[in-house]
């Protein structure tokens, strides 16, 4: 069955682009169908999969106000071999034109509806806000992935962020589960680091993925040549953990299949 995952936190520059961006292009590299939806009005998923987000014809903002299917407004990540359904600064205005409209928090799940069935994976980049696009993310999501950094301030924000889970699941998609957390732009070497990433794992214990990520200059350099790091650096840190990232995913995904 499709696996549909959005990938968020409300904090701003954790690594939400990146995983989603990297973690498509790995899962892609693996055999797996990929679609990633651009949830975001800054548009960076779509230029990190080689997409000028200025001369997209069709975008997820067309998905949202029912004007487009996705296969219609779909295009092809060549950079990255999986399917994007891009975002540009137009998805800005969505939020205010979407909230007279139908189920406007499902407007997204609706969409994927037969087509989801075209994917094993589909990854969704949440914007930095719990607001209705964020909104739309969880409800057409089977879980949820969290990337997040391992400083001081970053436990308080998942608590709102958990909170929020927890809504969700009442009131709008009781199947929506935390699939992980992930460490972002990890440093050994840094105390406070350390000492974060032991309390994640007491708090969250097998919710926290294995694999880390450490911080890793190809990373971000990679969306300026518009390629996933695979793509820029096969041998780099980047690559590697987010090669990692895609093996976990898989496994546990094979796990739960033979234990269902
Ligand atoms: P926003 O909340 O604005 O959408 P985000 O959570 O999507 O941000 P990214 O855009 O992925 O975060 O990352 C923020 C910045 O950090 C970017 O410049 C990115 O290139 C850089 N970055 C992300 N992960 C790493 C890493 N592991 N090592 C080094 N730089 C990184
Ligand atoms: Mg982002």
């Amino acid at each position: 069955m499709t696996k549909i995952l959005a990938i968020t936190n409300q904090k701003g520059g954790v690594g939400k682009t990146t995983t989603t961006v990297n973690l498509a292009a790995s899962l892609a590299a693996a055999q797996q169908r990929v679609l990633l939806i651009d949830l975001d009005p800054q548009g960076n998923a779509t230029m990190g999969s080689g997409i000028d987000k200025r001369d997209v014809q069709a975008s997820v903002y067309d998905v949202l106000l029912g004007s487009k299917t996705i296969a219609e407004a779909r295009m092809r990540s060549e950079a990255g071999k999986y399917d994007l359904l891009p975002a540009n600064r137009e998805l800005a205005g969505a939020e205010i034109e979407l909230v007279d409209l139908p189920h406007r928090e499902a407007r997204l799940r609706d969409a994927l509806h037969g087509v989801a069935v075209e994917y094993d994976y589909v990854l969704i980049d949440c914007p930095p806000a719990l607001n209705l696009l964020t909104l739309n993310g969880l409800c057409a999501a089977r879980s949820v992935m969290i990337p997040m950094q391992c400083e001081y301030y970053a436990l308080e924000g998942l608590s709102d962020l958990v909170n929020t889970i927890r809504k969700v699941r009442a009131n709008l998609n009781p199947e929506l589960e935390i699939e992980g957390l992930l460490r972002t732009m990890f440093d050994p070497r840094n105390m406070l680091a350390q000492q974060v990433s032991d309390q994640l794992q007491e708090h969250f214990g097998s919710k926290v993925y294995r694999t880390v990520i450490p911080r890793n200059v190809r990373l971000a350099e990679a969306p300026s040549y518009g390629v996933p790091v695979l793509y820029h650096d096969k041998l780099s840190k980047g690559t590697q953990a987010y090669l990692a990232l895609a093996g976990e995913l898989l496994n546990n995904a094979a796990q739960s299949a033979a234990t269902a």
